[in-house]
């Protein structure tokens, strides 16, 4: 019997249909194979999980894990005789003790929808890619994800207590535990998080919640330049403040909401910088942030309570989709040592110079990293090569200031070449050969990530 063939009797969920294949072979970074994919797997069940992969390995079918396909870097694309293993099906959240502030679910669960069933529980699920809407738990851990709220409670891998995991050959493994210590073993958590599909198939999780802050208030300052605007960020560090969400957008970016939204920020200044602080001592907090902000700032406000709080985020939430409103963009990713933010941003303006193209800036700027979105006409169907240039000369800056080429949507296929530049020969055959012990045939996601 063919491939095919057993693949089809024994799992279900099997689609080799044209329209279901080319609508699963890409993500949301646009990038292609060129290809349609040999099939698909709706996978329901971790027997489906496990049966595709057994017979994938025996077979050397190479499979493409995927979640919702909002990938930012190409990781879940898939091409000619490779089977895509999409587990979104699997979405239960099937516990959430709240004592042990512990949540087990299934990797298919949407991330916004276990932050609000942990909300009913006065419990939060903290990290929040802004993304959190559409994408998946197990694509979250599969990219290591971030979000606005991680300068304070961290990325998905602080989240991550344990994971079931199917290798493979097939074989389902049990790594870490529901305890928030625990050393027995290599931590081979740790090591799932972020391998973006290449190393096995995250079925399940068993995750940490953190308690609801009963306040979180929200400061607002405006600079007349970007280097103003990222020095303040810096004097925060300096003052050894903690916000708990500290994001800066560049005077591009200003009016381009302001464009699309009809709001006038870019009147207030040339950068906004929008901080948090929660927990109980959120209102002490606020005020030293504010002061801090308000040195050197164009502008101020604060706001106290949850709706006008949002309203002062609104700026930070429409950033993206005021940019594509007007045209396509190559959405990049870098981050730096936060002390070097300034000198990010003015590199990423030198680039959009030399290379004539338009870059609006913004960045997750407690955590250093910068969201350079280059545009470029909606009639295009790929990026410019002025467009493709100007993201490499993005990539060559964060190495330059001892940064990283992704602080959070991972390599796949885009970066792979800059994370062999980035990590160096030596960290790459460490990699092989971690790849080869657990997938020693190569059928897991190949030519992505390492
Ligand atoms: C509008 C928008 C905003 C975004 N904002 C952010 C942000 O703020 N922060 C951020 O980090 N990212 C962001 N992203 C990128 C993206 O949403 C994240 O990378 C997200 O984690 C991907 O989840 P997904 O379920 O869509 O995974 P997919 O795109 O389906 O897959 C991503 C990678 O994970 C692998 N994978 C998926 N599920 C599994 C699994 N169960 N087991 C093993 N491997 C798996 C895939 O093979 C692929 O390599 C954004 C994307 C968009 C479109």
């Amino acid at each position: 019997m063919g491939f095919l063939d057993e693949l089809t009797a024994s799992v279900g969920g099997v689609s080799t249909t044209p329209d279901d294949l080319a609508a699963l072979a890409t993500d949301r970074s646009g990038a292609s194979s060129g290809s349609l994919p040999l099939a698909i797997v709706r996978a329901s069940t971790v027997d489906d999980v496990r049966q595709t992969l057994r017979l994938a390995h025996e077979r050397r079918v190479p499979v493409v894990p995927r979640g919702a396909g909002t990938g930012l870097a190409g990781g879940a694309v898939a091409g000619r005789g490779e089977v895509v293993l999409d587990v979104s099906g699997l979405n239960r959240i099937l516990s959430i003790d709240p004592v042990d502030e512990v949540a087990v679910v299934e990797p298919g669960v949407i991330t916004a929808a276990l932050d609000r069933a942990a909300g009913e529980l006065g419990l939060r699920y903290a990290p929040d890619p802004a993304s959190a809407e559409i994408s998946t738990i197990g694509g979250n851990i599969a990219t290591n994800a971030g979000g606005m709220r991680c300068v304070k409670h961290g990325v998905t891998r602080e989240a991550v207590l344990g994971l079931d995991v199917v290798l493979a050959d097939g074989r389902l493994i049990s790594t870490g535990r529901p305890t928030v210590k625990g050393v027995a073993g290599l931590d081979l958590t740790a090591l799932f998080v972020g391998s973006e599909g290449t190393l096995g198939v995250v079925v399940g999780a068993t995750l940490r919640l953190r308690p609801l802050p009963v306040h979180t208030l929200t400061a607002v300052a405006a600079y007349d330049s970007v280097l103003a605007a990222a020095t303040a960020c810096s004097e925060l560090a300096r003052a050894r403040r903690e916000p708990s969400l500290l994001e800066l957008l560049d005077g591009a970016t200003l009016r381009v909401i302001d464009r699309a939204q009809g709001t006038d920020f870019a009147e207030r200044g040339q950068a906004l910088v929008i901080a948090q602080a929660d927990g109980a001592a959120a209102e002490a907090e606020i005020t030293a942030i504010g002061e801090v902000l308000g040195k050197e700032a164009t502008w101020t406000s604060l706001a106290a309570d949850p709706a006008s709080s949002e309203e002062l985020l609104f700026a930070r939430r429409k950033a993206l989709p005021s940019i594509e409103r007007f045209g396509r963009a190559l959405i990049e990713d870098i981050c730096v040592p936060r002390s070097r933010l300034a000198e990010a941003f003015q590199g990423v303006e030198r680039i959009a110079d030399a290379r004539g193209v338009e870059i609006y800036s913004f960045a997750h700027a407690g955590d250093g990293n910068l969201h350079p979105i280059i545009a470029y006409d909606r009639t295009a169907d790929r990026p410019p090569e002025a467009v493709r240039q100007a993201g490499d000369d993005v990539f060559a800056l964060a190495l330059e200031l001892g940064g990283t080429v992704t602080g959070e949507h991972g390599v796949g296929l885009l970066k792979r070449d800059w994370l062999a530049r980035e990590a160096g020969d030596d960290v790459l055959d460490v990699h092989a050969r971690i790849k080869s012990s657990l997938d020693p045939r190569g059928i897991l996601n190949p030519a992505k990530g390492f």
